[in-house]
C-alpha cells in the first residue's frame, strides 16, 4: 500500500504517486488512467476499481458503476482528500468487508479525485492564490487593472480580513467580545467605525474608492456543464459554450463512454450537507419515483455520515431570486439519467454546536451568538487557528491598518489538516451502499430442452437482483436514455433459428426501489424478470452460447448443450 496520510493537502505531483502507487500494488483491484489534460498541460488521473483478478480485460465495463469526483474548484482541496480516501477504504475493505467486497466483486468505481489540477496547485501553493477554478484567462486574455487583489500581503502564509478605520464603516468592535465585530446599528452614529476586507494589495489607489479587481481567471467549472447551461449575463463563469473547458469535457466524455454509470458523486466543499437537483426548478418537477429515490438515498446518507440532504433549489440558493445552472449533478441527472449528488464537506457551524443553520443564507443573516460559538470553537478545538485576533500591520497602500478575523482556506473552506480524517471517514460506507443498490443482471435460468428430431426449446430467464430497476430513474426511461436488455444467441456450425431472432430486446426489469411499505394489490409480481424462448434446429447438436447485456445492469453469459 503507498504511503498515504489524511492529515495532509496534497500538491499534485505527491498525489498522482500516490495514485500510482495503488495501481502498481494492486494491480487486481486498481487501474490507473489520464482522462485528458487540464489547461495547463496536467494529467487528469482516474482510477478503475474493481476486482479485475488477473484479467487484462476491461471487466468493469461489464460491471454497474459509481462516477466519483473532487476539487473542480480550486481550493476545495479536501474533495480530492475524500476521494483518496474512498481508494484506500477499498483497497483495505477487499476480502475483509463484506458490502466492500461484494460491491467490487459485482461493481465498479471510476474515482477521479482532482478534476480542476491547475486550480488547486495554485490553492496549495506555498503563498496560496485562490481563484473560483480554472486558470484559464476567462473572459478576457489580459491583466485586469486596479482594485483590491486578495493576497498573502504580509506573507504568513494565511489569508485573513483587514480591518480598516473608516467613519462611514459597517462594522464596530463588539463589547462582548473585543475580538469580534458587530454591525453598526442602522441610526447610530459618533462611534468607532470599521470596514472589513479580505486581505490584499491595491492596485492604482486613489486614496477614496475601493473596488475588488475582477479576477482574471473568471471561469466556473462547475457552471460549464452541458444541462441548462446559461451564457454569461445570466450564469457567471459558464464559460463560451457548455463543455468549452478542458476539465469538464474530460469527463462528459468519460462519463458518455461509459454508459455503465449508475450514479455520480462530486465532493466539494463547505456547508456540510448532501445536494441533489434540481438547481432550477423546485421538486414538483421530479417524476414523484425520482424524488423519492432520491429522498432515501439522502436519508441513508445522513444517516452514516449525519450530513442532512437538500435540493440546490430549496435549500442552496445564493440569491432568493436566481437560479444557478449548468452543473455537474443536474447535468448527470437530467442527460444522462442517474442519481448525482454534490457533496459539500466540512461545516464550520455545525462543529461549533450550530445545529439547523441555514446554509448560504447564514452568511446574509444569522445571530451574533453563532459567532460566539465559532469564536469558542476556534479557540478550544483550533488552537486559535479559525478567528485570528486582530494584529496592527503597515499596508502598503492604506498606511496602519489590522489583519486578522476569520482564516476561510483551513478552518471554513476546508477542515483544518487534523480534523480532515474525521470528516472524510464515513463517505466510503454510503458510497458503497449507493454502488450496492445499483441493478443487477443476473442468470435465473439457461435451459435447453429437445424437441425431438433435432429440435431443442432454448429458454433463457434473466433478472435484476439489484434494488433499482435496470433503467435508474424514470428520467432516463421517460427520456429513451437506456436501453432495455439485449439476448443474444450464438449457434454452434450447422443449426438454424426456426423461432426468435438471433438479438432479442426483451425490455426493462424492474427493481425493488418502489415497493410500498404495505403489500398491495400488484406490487409483488415478477417484473423483475424477462424471458426469451427459441426454437433452434441443430441435428447436430453442439452448444448455444447465450449473452444477455444491459448497459446499467451489466452483462451475464450462459452455455446450453443441444443434445437429445
Ligand atoms: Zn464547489
Amino acid at each position: 500500500m503507498p504511503d498515504v496520510r489524511f492529515d495532509i493537502y496534497y500538491r499534485y505531483d505527491d498525489l498522482a504517486r500516490i495514485l500510482r502507487g495503488y495501481a502498481e500494488e494492486r494491480p487486481d483491484l486498481v487501474r490507473i488512467r489520464s482522462i485528458g489534460k487540464s489547461y495547463e498541460g496536467r494529467d487528469v488521473w482516474l482510477l478503475t476499481i474493481t476486482h479485475f483478478g488477473d484479467t487484462e480485460k476491461e471487466v468493469d465495463r461489464e460491471r454497474p458503476a459509481l462516477w466519483v469526483d473532487g476539487n473542480i474548484h480550486a481550493s476545495e482541496v479536501s474533495g480530492s482528500s475524500a476521494c483518496l480516501y474512498l481508494i484506500h477504504a477499498l483497497v483495505n475493505g477487499y476480502g475483509k468487508d463484506a458490502d466492500i467486497t461484494r460491491c467490487l466483486d459485482t461493481r465498479a468505481f471510476y474515482v477521479c479525485p482532482r478534476v480542476n489540477p491547475d486550480g488547486a496547485e495554485w490553492a496549495l501553493a506555498d503563498r496560496p492564490k485562490i481563484i473560483r477554478s480554472s486558470t484559464r484567462p476567462y473572459p478576457y486574455d489580459e491583466e485586469p487593472l486596479g482594485g483590491l487583489v486578495q493576497e498573502d500581503v504580509d506573507g504568513d502564509g494565511r489569508m485573513l480580513w483587514m480591518r480598516i478605520p473608516d467613519p462611514d464603516g459597517p462594522w464596530k468592535v463588539s463589547e462582548q467580545e473585543p475580538r469580534l465585530m458587530v454591525r453598526r446599528e442602522p441610526a447610530e452614529t459618533g462611534g468607532r467605525y470599521y470596514r472589513l476586507l479580505p486581505e490584499g494589495r491595491l492596485e492604482d489607489y486613489d486614496g477614496a474608492l475601493i473596488n475588488i479587481q475582477p479576477r482574471k481567471e473568471g471561469l466556473d467549472l462547475n457552471r460549464n456543464f452541458p444541462a441548462k447551461w446559461r451564457q454569461e449575463h445570466e450564469q457567471r463563469g459558464a464559460g463560451p459554450y457548455p463543455t468549452s473547458e478542458p476539465e469538464v469535457r474530460n469527463l462528459v466524455d468519460f462519463i458518455a463512454q461509459h454508459p455503465n454509470i449508475t450514479g455520480g458523486v462530486a465532493f466539494h466543499t463547505y456547508s456540510g450537507v448532501l445536494l441533489r437537483p434540481f438547481s432550477d426548478q423546485p421538486d414538483d418537477e421530479f417524476v414523484p419515483e425520482d424524488l423519492w429515490t432520491y429522498q432515501k438515498i439522502g436519508e441513508k446518507g445522513k444517516e452514516i455520515t449525519g450530513y442532512p440532504h437538500a435540493s440546490v433549489f430549496h435549500d442552496f440558493k445564493y440569491y432568493p431570486k436566481e437560479v444557478m445552472t449548468g452543473a455537474f449533478d443536474d447535468w448527470i441527472f437530467g442527460h444522462f439519467g442517474v442519481f448525482g449528488w454534490t457533496v459539500e464537506l466540512w461545516s464550520p457551524q455545525r462543529q461549533a454546536g450550530i445545529e439547523d443553520y441555514k446554509f448560504i443564507e447564514w452568511d446574509r443573516e444569522h445571530p451574533f451568538e453563532d459567532d460566539l460559538k465559532l469564536l469558542r470553537w476556534s479557540d478550544e478545538k483550533l488552537g486559535g487557528r479559525g478567528y485570528v485576533d486582530w494584529y496592527e500591520f503597515e499596508h502598503p497602500q492604506l498606511g496602519r491598518i489590522e489583519l486578522g478575523g476569520r482564516d476561510a482556506m483551513y478552518a471554513f473552506r476546508n477542515p483544518p489538516p487534523d480534523l480532515l480524517e474525521r470528516e472524510i471517514s464515513p463517505f466510503p460506507r454510503w458510497l458503497t451502499w449507493h454502488l450496492l443498490i445499483s441493478p443487477l443482471l443476473e442468470l435465473h435460468e439457461a435451459t435447453a430442452r429437445p424437441l425431438g428430431e433435432g429440435r431443442y426449446l432454448v429458454r433463457v430467464v434473466v433478472r435484476n437482483s439489484g434494488w433499482l430497476p435496470t433503467y435508474v430513474t424514470k428520467n432516463a426511461l421517460n427520456r429513451k436514455l437506456v436501453r432495455g436488455v439485449v439476448c443474444e444467441i450464438e449457434l454452434p456450425d450447422g443449426a438454424s433459428l426456426e423461432t426468435g431472432r438471433q438479438r432479442e430486446e426483451i425490455g426493462h426489469l424492474e427493481g425493488r426501489a418502489y415497493k410500498p411499505s404495505a403489500p398491495s394489490y400488484a406490487s409483488d409480481t415478477t417484473e423483475d424478470r424477462a424471458k426469451v424462448e427459441w426454437v433452434v434446429s441443430a441435428p447436430e447438436g453442439g452448444t448455444a452460447r447465450i449473452t444477455a447485456r444491459h448497459e446499467r445492469a451489466g452483462v451475464v453469459r450462459a452455455e446450453v448443450e443441444l443434445s437429445p
